[in-house]
């Protein structure tokens, strides 16, 4: 493969490696090629429209975009509007409706009660000194120690080990704490400033962001098949991930994929939201995704069809797509090794979820990458 006069290569073109091509081919007025392996760019943030239904379809999940940083939504919009969906969660626990994240409609619900917004505290506080959690230090000692044990063990014990294929009691307390626990009836998922869909998709956004003449996308080539025919005073962007780049010598990360059962469905609306968690252990999916309640602004009533997917978890292999780092003690020690080797190599740049092995949302590696590559100058 040729990487004639190309200074920048970009490995994955996820929301890290766009970025980071847009701003190499805009503001440094660079070349540069971006390699992805798969068939599309995105990566999991991808989307398309379903023809039949005027659907969008996240191919990897429910992808909706929140962030508090200007730099970030300003530099976002660039590339599209987004509409003004604004995300909230249902969970079902032994077969009945709560709103999550746990809030005091949640509260008084599963308790039979109708506390006020300033008694909750200090009911949520009787809960939690039934147990003993002096200094938490993990998931399921974070939440403990805020909501007792009675709302943990519904909400999020048996959701959190479907999702992690882990005991709580292993698991960052980092990964509880994105979710607030809420005092009043705001049932809203996130609590940034702004948030939406992209009107036109993210595919859209995607397509808008790499479509430069400085920047070529190869699809289909995945970066090891080509390594060695790359240069070696070439600057590469790695987004995928960092222990395969090592070759695994400390030994694999631990990863979670998903799986999706597609479903399309005769009703034009199946669930009443976009997405619904369940609680229980006993039901193997984790949640279902409905998308068509990703466009509010979208007229759907000649459409009598839904398109649903319902997801679950279980650890990467090594030929999986892997989605989340799981970041436990071993994988923190191994990691550590990996980012030494890391910042030895002069010509090579690790970002993004899978060459950071963090849990990073969109805008975080948009933020991330825009603050690497000099956003504001071009
Ligand atoms: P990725 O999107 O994973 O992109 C990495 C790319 O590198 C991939 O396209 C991959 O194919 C490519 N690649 C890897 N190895 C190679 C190789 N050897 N050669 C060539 N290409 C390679 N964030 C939010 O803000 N809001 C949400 O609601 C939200 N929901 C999510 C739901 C799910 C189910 C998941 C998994 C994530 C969610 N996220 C959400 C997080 C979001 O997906 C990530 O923040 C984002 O995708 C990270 O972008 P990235 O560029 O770092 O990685
Ligand atoms: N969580 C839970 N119950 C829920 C939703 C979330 O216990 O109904 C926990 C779970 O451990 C999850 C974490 O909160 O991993 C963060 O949730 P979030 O929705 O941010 O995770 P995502 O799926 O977006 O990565």
């Amino acid at each position: 493969m040729d990487f004639n006069g190309i200074k920048f290569v970009v490995v994955g073109a996820g929301f890290y490696g766009s970025v980071t091509a847009e701003r190499i081919a805009n503001n440094l007025g660079e070349k540069v090629v971006v390699l992805e392996k798969r068939d599309h760019i995105g990566g999991n943030s991808w989307s398309f429209f379903d023809q039949k239904t005027n659907i969008e379809i996240h191919k990897y999940g429910s992808h909706i975009f929140h962030t508090s940083n200007r730099e970030v939504w300003d530099y976002i919009n660039r590339f599209g509007k987004f509409n003004e969906y604004r995300h909230q969660v249902i969970t079902i626990h032994n077969g009945k409706p709560y709103t999550m994240p746990i809030n005091l409609l949640t509260i008084n619900n599963f308790y039979g009660k109708n506390l006020k917004p300033w008694e909750v505290e200090a009911f949520l506080q009787g809960e939690s000194a039934k147990e003993k959690v002096k200094n938490p230090s993990n998931l399921e000692e974070a939440i403990v120690g805020q909501i007792g044990y009675p709302l943990y063990k519904a909400f999020v014990r048996g959701y959190t080990m479907k999702q992690w294929q882990t005991d709580p009691v292993r698991l960052p307390a980092g990964i509880i704490q994105r979710l607030p626990v809420r005092y009043n009836y705001n049932t809203s998922y996130f609590s940034d400033l702004w948030e939406g869909i992209p009107e036109k998709g993210y595919g859209d956004i995607f397509r808008n962001m790499l479509d430069f003449e400085n920047i070529e996308v190869r699809l289909g080539v995945d970066f090891f098949q080509v390594k060695d025919q790359i240069p070696d005073e070439t600057c590469i962007i790695y987004t995928g991930p960092v222990d395969r780049f090592f070759n695994y010598k400390y030994g694999e990360l631990c990863w979670r994929t998903l799986d999706f059962k597609e479903e399309v469905l005769d009703y034009s609306d199946y669930q009443g939201t976009a997405v619904v968690n369940y609680a229980d252990e006993e039901n193997p999916y984790i949640r279902t995704h409905e998308f068509r309640h990703y466009h509010p602004e979208i007229d759907y009533s000649g459409c009598d069809k839904t398109i649903v997917f319902h997801e679950t978890s279980r650890f990467a292999k090594k030929d999986d797509l892997p989605y989340y780092p799981v970041g436990r003690d071993e994988d923190k020690k191994k990691l550590e090794k990996y980012q030494a080797d890391a910042e030895k190599l002069n010509n090579v740049i690790f970002g993004g979820r899978l060459g950071e092995y963090r849990y990073y949302d969109m805008h975080h590696v948009i933020g991330l990458a825009l603050k690497r590559w000099n956003y504001g100058t071009g």
